[in-house]
């Protein structure tokens, strides 16, 4: 079966054809203009992929070396997201349906986001467990079955995407700040700065203290020392992004062990970072996890995943009709 796959959920247009289970292309627009506001604007990034939609989608089928009529279904992100953005890949998805007579397929991204590590080998066995680090989530997650799980924990607050990106914000980098505090981090001494770690007691996550105690930090240093952030960036970006993999790996800990499960996955734009992919590598030899970690282009926002978890529902014939709406909460 050709499933094309198509993901607007936030400021990615993005196209992907899977072909039998296969991902033939993975096409991402991104959105340069938010950069200049510090985040995304919700306007801005509906119009966008309004511009990108159709290209995106004409390169997928392009690269893919099929022609539109072979396509046997098409899956969308449905939620969460924007609800503006959302509705871009929705109306188009339906009227490619409709227009091609071909069913549709509801996927949710987060949902997508897991079933990513389903693209290529090794892939986990089920149950697993996930720890889903994006930009707007934060969450670990007991994988049951493709389309059965269970939210074992989650952000009370910021998600460990947007505390990367708040912090950057602090430290005057550009949006979005996590590559960049990545990149930085690799110079850097993780132990240069103390900064808190949350206490919360069950699998939930909590990051707006975090962020505080950062923008505190920084200032007391600038009374100090003008120049501080320029003379300090690696130091910092390391402790700032030791800390916040450190509540993320301590908790995947717990939920292993109050689990049992061994099978352990990132996944999220999150699990992109250098450092939460060591550290779980390390962290998985200690403890003699199997860890999945998923390739670079499939941790952001990519319509692959999408397109992946559309063919597992297509082979199921998990179909919605022309009065499906988008929403922008879902859970898991
Ligand atoms: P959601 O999936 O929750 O709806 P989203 O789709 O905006 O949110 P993703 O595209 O999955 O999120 O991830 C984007 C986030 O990942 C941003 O916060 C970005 O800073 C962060 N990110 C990307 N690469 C890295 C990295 N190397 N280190 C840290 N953070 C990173
Ligand atoms: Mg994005
Ligand atoms: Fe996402």
């Amino acid at each position: 079966a050709v499933i094309l796959g198509i993901e607007s959920s936030c400021d990615e247009t993005s196209a992907s054809i899977c072909i039998d289970g296969e991902i033939k292309s993975n096409i991402i627009a991104g959105q340069a203009i938010h950069a200049n506001y510090g985040g995304v604007v919700p306007e801005l990034a509906s119009r966008a992929h309004q511009q990108n939609i159709i290209p995106t989608v004409d390169q997928a089928i392009q690269q893919a070396k099929i022609n539109k009529n072979d396509i046997d279904a098409v899956a969308f992100t449905r939620g969460p997201g924007l609800l503006g953005s959302l509705l871009v890949g929705t109306s188009f998805a339906k009227s490619f349906a409709l227009a091609q007579n071909i069913p549709l397929i509801e996927v949710n991204h987060m949902q997508a986001h897991i079933l990513a590590h389903f693209i290529e080998d090794p892939k986990p066995a089920f149950p697993f467990l996930c720890l889903t680090v994006s930009g707007g989530h934060t969450q670990i997650v007991l994988v049951k079955d493709y389309f059965d799980m269970e939210l074992l924990g989650q952000t009370l607050d910021d998600a460990a995407g947007e505390a990367f990106d708040k912090t950057a914000k602090i430290l005057n980098l550009p949006y979005p700040g996590g590559p960049l505090i990545d990149k930085y981090a690799k110079e850097g001494n993780p132990l240069a700065f103390a900064l808190p770690e949350p206490q919360i007691a069950d699998l939930n996550f909590s990051f707006s203290g975090l962020k505080t105690a950062i923008l505190y930090m920084v200032q007391a240093q600038e009374k100090e020392n003008p120049n501080f952030l320029a003379e300090n960036m690696a130091d910092v970006c390391a402790s700032v992004q030791q800390r916040i993999v450190t509540i993320l790996l301590n908790k995947l800990k717990k939920a292993a062990k109050q689990t049992g499960v061994k099978d352990i996955a990132i996944a999220g734009g999150v699990s992109a970072n250098s450092g939460l992919r060591s550290g779980l590598v390390a962290m998985g030899e200690k403890y003699k996890w199997n860890v999945f970690i998923p390739k670079f282009e499939y941790c952001t926002d990519n319509a692959a995943m999408i397109a992946i978890a559309g063919y597992q529902k297509f082979l199921k014939s998990d179909f919605v009709g022309q009065d499906i709406s988008p929403l922008a909460r879902m859970h898991v």
